[in-house]
């Protein structure tokens, strides 16, 4: 399955670079870029976003809904999953935040262009995050499993199968 992974994880991270260098131009004026390349990075969301949802349903099976997140990106080093959640404030405040810093309406194209590249910005990074997540968890022994080798649900502390504790490794704590 990691292999299915791949052309998504390196689309999904070439769109995050691509958005984050528009979204910088956009916010130094330059709205140009962002007119350009709207047309390729707005429908890339897309097909990135397929797999990526198709994938964490699957890392997420026996989580509860509050835990979704953490289980989604536990194969992500937490560096990762910090610069995640900063991406994901900075795009929630900025859509909202940018318009009124720079003035002149939300319907302004360069308002337009500065909050919708930075709508891209958080939902490539996601994309990106879940599956680089994905990928690291298909690697053998990266998964969760108890002490007696029994495999898991990701969050579990305790094995269903024994009632052994999860390995010190995966326990949830470790997670973010
Ligand atoms: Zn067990």
């Amino acid at each position: 399955m990691a292999l299915f992974y791949y052309p998504f994880l390196a689309l999904a991270t070439a769109g995050l670079f691509a958005v984050f260098g528009i979204h910088l131009a956009a916010l130094l004026g330059a709205t140009y870029p962002f007119e350009h390349f709207v047309m390729i990075l707005g429908p890339g969301v897309f097909i990135v976003w397929l797999p990526t949802m198709l994938v964490s349903f699957r890392m997420t099976r026996n989580v509860k809904q509050r835990d979704f997140w953490r289980a989604a990106l536990r194969g992500c080093p937490k560096w990762m999953q910090r610069v995640l959640w900063i991406l994901a404030g900075y795009s929630w405040i900025g859509f909202f935040a940018l318009p009124l810093i720079y003035g002149g309406g939300m319907e302004a194209p360069a308002n337009k262009a500065r909050s919708m590249s930075d709508v891209l910005l958080i939902f490539y990074a996601i994309a990106a995050c879940v599956l680089y997540s994905a990928i690291q968890l298909e690697k053998p022994g990266k998964d969760s499993f108890c002490v007696n080798g029994h495999r898991i649900s990701p969050l579990a502390k305790h094995c269903e199968e024994c009632g052994a504790p999860a390995r010190a490794k995966f326990n949830p704590q470790n997670l973010i």
